[in-house]
């Protein structure tokens, strides 16, 4: 999978510059937390200091577990045939109405080969993906059946990582002023409280930046996931016939839904960045079931 994503690298530059990007911005938070922000005097005398130095690198080491893993797992590729499908007929075919209900097996003329109901072509993957949702320059992979698990706990950890080092930098704002230690040259002091300032500003700028981008795409795939409806299903809806969506999926429990994602094991195991339970059984097929 490493150099399939290293494959994705070349055809899409953005997908190289966006987990770049990701990397630093958090090594940054990281080392401004760690340097700056809980060595100033309202944390530094507190007990709780290297509580929360250990609960914001958990926080960071989640974050980057879930996207490795998002940038590594197979999205959901639908599978190619072994032998060649000659779809001669197809293309010569009369031009048939591109509105296909989303229930039906469908032909990818690119990669060609059937797909399941669901999978749609990614032109940066080169491949039909199942229930692929978009892809996402920030994992360099599309967000698919199989991957939106891990792309849901990457929001999740960088708006949790956002969220702390926000309120780490309020508190030493708001909080009580603590002492300076003893033998600590005025000058020396004050130079030092200018740079843990300005990397607090700075930080504080970078988590509500990334807060908020995330918050916003985090609430959307929650959406999509108990609406049972990715974007791309939702503009392909938009081009059926009120009579043609008669076949459209029945509602299911949104819980259900949710399982279908995170696993069917405990809600704790959602949060964590692996295999909790086995992948979806039906699509794995290279062919329709009439054909096998
Ligand atoms: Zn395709
Ligand atoms: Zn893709």
């Amino acid at each position: 999978m490493a150099a399939a994503a290293a494959a994705r690298c070349g055809r899409d530059p953005c997908g190289a510059l966006c987990p770049l990007l990701t990397y630093l911005g958090v090594g940054y938070a990281d080392y401004a937390v760690l340097a700056h922000v809980l060595p100033q005097p309202a944390l530094r005398g507190s007990p709780w200091c290297p509580v929360h130095a250990a609960a914001f690198n958990l926080i960071v080491l989640l974050l980057l577990a879930s996207h490795a893993r998002a940038v590594l797992a197979d999205p959901g590729l639908v599978p190619l045939p072994d032998t060649a499908i000659d779809f001669s007929d197809l293309r010569s075919a009369a031009p048939r109405k591109p509105e296909k209900s989303p229930e039906e097996w469908t032909v990818c003329e690119r990669c060609e080969a059937y797909r399941p109901p669901r999978a749609h072509h990614c032109r940066v993957c080169h491949r039909c993906v199942r229930r692929m949702d978009h892809h996402c320059p920030w994992i360099n992979n599309c967000v698919g059946e199989l991957n939106q698990k891990y792309f849901i706990q990457f929001l999740f950890y960088t708006g949790l990582a956002s969220l702390y080092a926000a309120g780490l930098v309020l508190a030493t704002w708001l909080g009580p002023p603590g002492r300076s230690p003893v033998g600590t040259a005025a000058g020396g002091e004050s130079g030092s409280n200018r740079i843990q300032t300005a990397h607090s500003i700075v930080l504080l700028f970078e988590s509500l930046l990334f807060g908020a981008f995330v918050a916003v795409v985090f609430y959307d795939q929650l959406v999509s996931i108990i609406t049972d409806e990715t974007p791309l299903e939702k503009l392909q809806k938009k081009g059926l016939k009120e009579m043609d969506r008669g076949g459209l999926r029945a509602p299911r429990p949104k819980l259900a839904l949710l399982r279908e994602v995170f696993g069917r094991g405990f809600v704790l195991c959602w949060l964590c960045p692996c295999s909790c339970s086995p992948p979806p059984g039906p699509g794995y097929s290279p062919l329709p079931s009439r054909y096998v």
